[in-house]
């Protein structure tokens, strides 16, 4: 027996987006629900061919889903809320539960459970709703069926499922649990869930299963430890069971380590890229029957692997567990990658050469592997992998002169605005002349198929850059007459000539580079593709001050000017990992504050700097934060400090689990921030509870994820909820976030019926 190669999960989306095709053609109404079963199905069999063409030995299943594998989680256990049970169709339900259903014909109309980020990453999952007396009961139906359709081509799998723990940890209680109560104190009736779930796949001859719990990484309290103990000790114990690969990733274990080696399973995994700390300390205290499989290939990022580095740990691992003992992997599931390299053909040669997909790092993965009993490896892929490490080291694309001179020239001032916001807002207050609750969007107008076909006859030379830009000048004014007829009071542009508001700006900035076919999973059929960030950060030109003097002339109400901010550019990039990414994210700073000063210099009153991915880049470990949110929010201020102050700066996020960071967001000083908060029912109005904010706040009034429309009645509802915490003379009324995926017909009765609530408020408090 030798070293075995795993992959943890493979991308699910597709190369070509097949499966985000099939899920949006199905909703659409143009395939049933037959054929989207069936592309989805031919899918998954492509790529258990491609990883067992690669060399993996171990194969997963079960990985795959229609949406999101936590709300697959739900289904295995049965967790499903009473109210999409009118809803009988197996397939319908799930995506009810994902994207909400509006079918007056049939008088349903169930809003989405709430959608939120998988840990640090930019990928959401569909969040449980977990209610007394939480009565649990097994669907195994998906694993089976892909253990099943695996056989059917030859190959055996290892289904995926997310842990017991984690599940919990992942869930939130419905409205009817009690106060004081915690989605923990389900596991005794979850546990037997698992048990008969651990039994099916014993029955059903499955070898090897993989149980995932991604919060071993996390703080955990007593009583958290104790529930892992707990199920551990009860899972273990079950006979017949299949053997279990505990899944860790995304950091170290630290001082859970001994409780994850202690599992009583077969074989736990490692993430060595974030959590290299836990290597020594694991193999030495490892029990004599535990495999180690460790992640040596960076799951989260698309750099070529310094195999020589990854080779020095699995050596000594193999040395001291025995060869049989380790496997080898990737950090975690290759679900945040792009599929394959060999799809780019614009790279440049020399930046292709240091990158490595998903398919490459499956390579990568199989060449460690080989080479686990050889003390000097020197197999062509780990020539490959010496000769990218030391161009990428020596090349002038890493390194520009003139940005590190200026990044180091940075002074206090430049982190500053000039007055107190309490000034401030009295001179902007003077200038814009907005009524009470005023209304606006967060950015992005829905992207039709006629932006979609103009953009690709523009990148494929049928249609001329003078055609082009003709088309977006005629998209922004009939989106501008559109706001002024639905009635906003502050304008935005719509983004029509933005496919992806990192993309864009990554497209025109220096340092980046874009790929043609490197899609990520967002959220169900979402996907972004990730900008790669290889080099030092520099704006050859303004990049959006013609558009926004051109919105602003068509109308006479505020148009906001609209930028990515310097940590979502990070944060949403595959970012170079051979300096502190503060260090990088100071020079995006650098750059987009001269093009805040721009747009002010063009008569521009209002600038909105999205900040989406501050929440969500916050490390997984308390005692990290500090640092995080001090060059996180110092980017920020950088970016916006230069400007007058009746200047105007918005931000904007897409998250409402703001309590722990509230300082910090207080710190950004922006003079309005925008939230979501729809989906949740306002529940973060709770935060504001004990901490006031001092500036003007948007909570988001529009769940922008979901097809739904709201009532003017719902709206209304959740704006006097947001007026009982916050005063309504600082409170903003908008959507959750930008609408680019929404159609123009949900769209304008929903903004409209939002205009309308606010009359109503403004009717109430007297504005
Ligand atoms: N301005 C962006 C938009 O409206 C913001 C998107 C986001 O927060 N993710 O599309
Ligand atoms: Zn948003």
């Amino acid at each position: 027996m030798t070293t075995k190669t795993l992959c943890l999960g493979f991308p699910r989306i597709g190369l070509d987006r097949e499966l985000k095709r099939a899920l949006e053609g199905h909703w659409s109404g143009a395939i049933s629900k037959e054929e989207l079963l069936g592309r989805a199905s031919a899918l998954r069999k492509r790529h258990w061919q491609l990883m067992r063409s690669k060399g993996i030995d171990s194969i997963p299943s079960n990985d795959a889903s229609l949406y999101d594998h936590v709300l697959d989680t739900a289904v295995l256990v049965g967790a499903v809320p009473e109210r999409y049970l009118v809803l009988s169709d197996p397939v319908e339900r799930y995506f009810a539960m994902a994207r909400g259903c509006q079918d007056p014909s049939r008088q349903i109309d169930l809003p989405a459970l709430e959608l939120t980020k998988w840990f640090d990453t930019n990928y959401h999952y569909i969040v449980p709703e977990l209610e007394p007396p939480f009565a649990f009961s097994l669907d195994p139906s998906k694993p089976l069926e892909e253990i099943q359709e695996a056989r059917s081509i030859g190959i055996e799998t290892r289904p995926v499922f997310i842990g017991p723990i984690s599940f919990l940890l992942l869930s939130k209680l419905g409205p009817k649990a009690a106060p004081g109560m915690r989605t923990l104190d389900a596991l005794p009736n979850l546990l037997p869930v698992y048990e008969a779930l651990f039994e099916k796949m014993a029955q059903a001859g499955v070898e090897w299963i993989q149980l995932d719990e991604p919060f071993l990484v996390t703080d955990l309290d007593p009583e958290k430890r104790e529930a892992y103990a707990k199920a551990f000790a009860r899972l273990s114990a079950l006979s017949p069971r299949p053997k279990v690969l505990l899944a860790t990733y995304f950091g170290p274990l630290e001082d859970n380590l001994e409780l994850a080696l202690g599992s009583g399973f077969e074989a736990l995994h490692l993430d060595l890229l974030r959590g290299r700390s836990d290597f020594e300390k694991a193999i030495e205290l490892a029990p004599p029957n535990l495999s180690l499989s460790l992640g040596l290939i960076d799951g989260r990022n698309v750099w070529r692997s310094d195999l020589d580095k990854a080779h020095e740990l699995l050596r000594k691992a193999a040395l001291r567990l025995g060869e049989e003992r380790v496997w080898v992997g990737s950090s975690c599931s290759l679900l945040h990658v792009p599929v394959d390299l060999e799809a780019e053909k614009k790279l440049d040669p020399e930046l292709r050469s240091w990158l490595a997909f998903a398919l490459q790092k499956l390579e990568e993965i199989r060449a460690l592997a080989d080479a686990a009993s050889s003390d000097r490896p020197d197999s062509p892929p780990f020539q490959a992998s010496r000769a990218a490490s030391a161009s990428r080291k020596t090349s002038p694309r890493t390194h520009n002169p003139e940005v590190r001179k200026r990044l180091a020239s940075v002074d206090e001032s430049m982190f500053q605005r000039k007055a107190p916001f309490k000034e401030r807002i009295q001179l902007q207050k003077a200038a814009l002349g907005l009524p009470l609750f005023p209304t606006t969007t967060i950015g992005s107008f829905p992207q039709d198929a006629s932006v979609r076909k103009a953009r690709a006859a523009w990148k494929s030379g049928q249609m001329s850059t003078a055609e082009y830009e003709a088309f977006l000048r005629n998209s922004i004014s009939e989106c501008i007459a559109t706001q002024e007829v639905i009635g906003l009071d502050v304008l935005v542009h719509g983004e029509f000539e933005r496919t992806d508001m990192v993309e864009f700006f990554g497209e025109l900035l220096e340092g980046f580079a874009i790929t043609e076919n490197g899609w990520v999973q967002s959220y169900g059929s979402r996907c972004v593709k990730p900008p790669i960030l290889y080099g030092d950060v520099r704006r050859p030109k303004p990049m959006t001050v013609d558009w926004a003097i051109f919105a602003q002339s068509r109308s006479q109400r505020p148009v906001k000017g609209m930028l990515t901010g310097p940590l979502t550019m990070l944060q949403w990039s595959f970012v170079r990992d051979d300096q502190p990414r503060s260090e990088t994210c100071m020079q995006i700073a650098l750059a987009l504050r001269d093009e805040v000063l721009d747009l002010e210099k063009a008569g521009i009153r209002i600038i909105q700097v999205d900040e989406p991915a501050l929440r969500e880049g916050l490390p997984l470990r308390r005692k990290e934060w500090e640092e995080y949110l001090r060059w996180a929010v110092n980017a920020f201020r950088l970016t916006t400090s230069g400007v007058r102050n009746d200047t105007q700066i918005h931000t904007h996020m897409c998250y409402s689990e703001f309590k722990d960071i509230l300082p910090a967001i207080v710190h950004m000083d922006a003079d309005v921030i925008s939230i979501e908060s729809s989906r949740s029912r306002m529940e973060l109005l709770n935060e504001f509870r004990t901490h006031a904010y001092p500036n003007e706040i948007g909570p988001g009034v529009y769940d922008v994820h979901s097809p739904r429309v709201p009532s003017v009645e719902e709206f209304t509802q959740l704006i006097e909820r947001a007026a009982k915490v916050i005063p309504p003379e600082k409170i903003w009324v908008n959507p959750d976030c930008g609408l680019k995926t929404r159609g123009w017909k949900e769209v304008k009765a929903s903004l409209s019926n939002m205009v309308e609530a606010a009359r109503r408020m403004r009717a109430t408090y007297g504005g």
